[in-house]
């Protein structure tokens, strides 16, 4: 419960109607996409929901002044429970700072507000043929302030990067409601530390992102996609190896294992062929139709060096989606397999992504757990779902063994925890076998500097 004291002062900062404080908005803000039993839901005290930067920094304002935690929240697509207010306070909802500022096409950026969905952004911009390229699965739904709060990636990294790849410059609303405004439309920027980057994935915990400069790309005018099977996911691993080797850089590869596969043939009531062990979607881009077609005849023989059973080019739109729409159904085809899951986010260096899937298959067979795993092979970022019941008491013992083993395997062949979804609540325990203790102390200094009253999503990352 908040104070009238502290309720009034909000009240005064946003609104009346938009402080809300009955059951049912607590509960409607008191959890995420990711797993309840690994994250489960706390209601925070009083959701905000500013429209305004200035709104942003008066609501600050009298959080720092009453030490009242804030947790920052987009649209809680996250799975790692960033947004899950876990000490009660404030949840912050930026949904309705929702405009886009300014398209800059001779400097090739955009100006938006934090609360702006991924994909409207990508719309807006490419209808002036600039591409903004960060993809996240969920863009439909999440916010570009999420997606930076978390450097979110996306298929298209292994080409154009992630999120923080393309951020210029942030307005954030500090601890104590001041308004600070890092970075601009300038390419080259050395002046000081990067404290854009310092805001980039930092989870909500130092700042609230109120506004984002990104710099956008040519839209690339031909695209073309392919669908590649193969008798084991190796094989389908050394496609994509060899020809990144050959410097045929595609702008997604996604790769499926035969679980996967059997999970997607029950939701579409099909079959694969007995002997299809693994299937890579791959899409490329160039400036006309003879560039991307010879980029699809290198990745053919390629794939055939590699033992490809099948090769599918898309010859149309039609086919195009029919085609990645195996990779887009996965998620929920693999949820329809059991009760539960408990899906999983580890980034390795490319060359080690069989190994660690190997690894993955062992802790599976160990403790009796199906397993589904599938990624972005092109960067070596793979999703490992652990196929469970949270009713089964015993058997969610094993879950938690097998995670603990999973980011074992991760950290064994030189990857580490999260390669696009942060690290939230869910992967807190295993943070220090990560960053060590002097990555630990460093960060630690960072959040005493930026947020000395520890008041900015608390208990998250350490
Ligand atoms: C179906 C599905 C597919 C997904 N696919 C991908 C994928 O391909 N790649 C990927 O990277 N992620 C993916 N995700 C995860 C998720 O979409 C991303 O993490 C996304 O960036 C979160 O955005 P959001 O607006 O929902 O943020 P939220 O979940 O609301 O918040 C995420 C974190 O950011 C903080 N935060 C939010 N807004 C701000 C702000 N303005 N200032 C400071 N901190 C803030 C929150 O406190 C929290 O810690 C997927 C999720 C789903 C449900």
């Amino acid at each position: 419960m908040i104070s009238n004291e502290v309720r009034r002062k909000l009240q005064v900062a946003v609104g009346a109607e938009h402080v809300l404080e009955s059951e049912v908005d607590r509960f409607s803000y008191s959890y995420d996409s990711s797993s309840m039993a690994v994250v489960p839901a706390f209601k925070p005290d009083v959701v905000v929901r500013p429209a305004t930067t200035e709104e942003v920094s008066k609501v600050m304002a009298v959080a720092f002044e009453h030490v009242i935690p804030v947790t920052a929240r987009g649209t809680a697509t996250g799975k790692t429970g960033g947004s899950v207010p876990l000490k009660g306070g404030i949840v912050l909802s930026l949904e309705r700072l929702n405009k886009i500022v300014e398209l800059d096409e001779r400097n090739m950026m955009v100006t938006a507000e934090t609360g702006v969905r991924t994909i409207d952004l990508y719309n807006h911009c490419a209808a002036k043929g600039l591409f903004f390229p960060p993809d996240p699965a969920g863009w439909k739904m999440s916010t570009i302030g999420g997606n930076v709060a978390e450097n979110a990636g996306g298929m298209r990294a292994v080409k154009y990067g992630v999120t923080g790849d393309y951020v210029m410059g942030l307005e954030v609303v500090m601890s104590d409601g001041t308004i600070l405004n890092t970075g601009g439309k300038a390419i080259k920027n050395v002046t000081g530390y990067d404290l854009t980057s310092l805001f980039t994935g930092s989870e909500g915990t130092l700042g609230i992102i109120t506004k984002i400069l990104f710099r956008l790309i040519p839209m690339p005018k031909q695209r073309g996609s392919l669908q590649i099977m193969f008798k084991s996911l190796d094989d389908g691993c050394a496609t994509i190896h060899k020809m990144l080797q050959e410097n045929i850089v595609p702008a997604a590869a996604e790769i499926m294992d035969k679980a996967s596969l059997d999970a997607v043939a029950l939701k579409r009531k099909i079959t694969f062929d007995e002997q299809i062990g693994s299937c890579v979607v791959i899409e490329v881009d160039g400036e006309d139709v003879d560039a991307v077609n010879a980029q699809i005849n290198r990745i053919d023989r390629v794939a055939k060096s590699c033992g490809a059973l099948s090769l599918r080019v898309a010859k149309n739109e039609a086919e195009t989606q029919d085609l990645w729409s195996i990779r887009r159904e996965l998620s929920q085809a693999v949820a329809a397999l059991a009760p539960d899951r408990v899906g999983e986010d580890i980034s390795v260096p490319r060359d080690a992504f069989p190994e660690v899937v190997r690894r993955i298959r062992k802790l599976s067979e160990k403790y009796n757990l199906p397993l589904a795993v599938y990624g972005h092979a092109g960067d070596g970022n793979l999703h490992p779902i652990i196929l469970c019941d949270f009713n089964d008491k015993e058997q969610m013992k094993r879950v938690e063994q097998m995670v603990d083993g999973v980011f074992e395997a991760a950290l064994a062949v030189g990857g580490t925890l999260s390669g696009e979804h942060g690290i939230g609540v869910s992967k807190k325990p295993y943070i220090v076998d990560a960053l060590g203790e002097a990555g630990i102390k460093a960060h630690k200094a960072v959040k005493q500097a930026l947020d000395p009253k520890g008041i900015l999503n608390p208990d998250k990352i350490w």
